[in-house]
């Protein structure tokens, strides 16, 4: 079910607790600011979730409370994260889903990641 990304944050989300290492996760990169993992359910060869270490709801909501520390931190993650997996040269796929329209499962910013083979042309349906 999609969540209402206007909703305040509620910390047990599945992302808050994986943070909190209160549930396992495929951890391949963790700063300061950012931690990223594997999807549980990939939907390409790879499929790696980029999450802010701090509590926002959406991308909506980290545009417009996070620091610029935070902001900077993330974006430089996901870039690293990207670079790490030698996909720069192959390219890939970043998304980020936002609230009832965008499918956004998990009230917790994440960025998704696909990579792995071609990807085809985006589907916005
Ligand atoms: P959304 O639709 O919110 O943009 O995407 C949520 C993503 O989180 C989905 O791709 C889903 O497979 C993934 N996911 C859901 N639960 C877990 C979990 O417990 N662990 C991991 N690693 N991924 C999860």
């Amino acid at each position: 079910m999609p969540i209402d990304a206007t909703q305040p944050y509620n910390d047990s989300n599945i992302f808050a607790r994986i943070l909190r290492g209160e549930l396992p996760a495929k951890t391949v990169y963790e700063d300061e600011f950012a931690l990223a993992f594997h999807d549980i359910n990939p939907q390409a060869p790879l499929h790696i979730l980029v999450i802010p270490k701090g509590a926002y709801v959406s991308w909506d909501d980290f545009s417009a409370r996070a620091s610029d520390a935070e902001i900077a931190g993330f974006v430089r993650a996901v870039g690293q994260v990207a670079r790490d997996h030698g996909l720069v040269a192959p390219g890939y796929r970043l998304l980020a889903n936002i609230g009832v329209d965008g499918h956004q499962e998990i009230p917790h910013l994440h960025a998704h990641i696909f990579a792995g083979h071609p990807l085809g042309p985006m589907l916005a349906r």
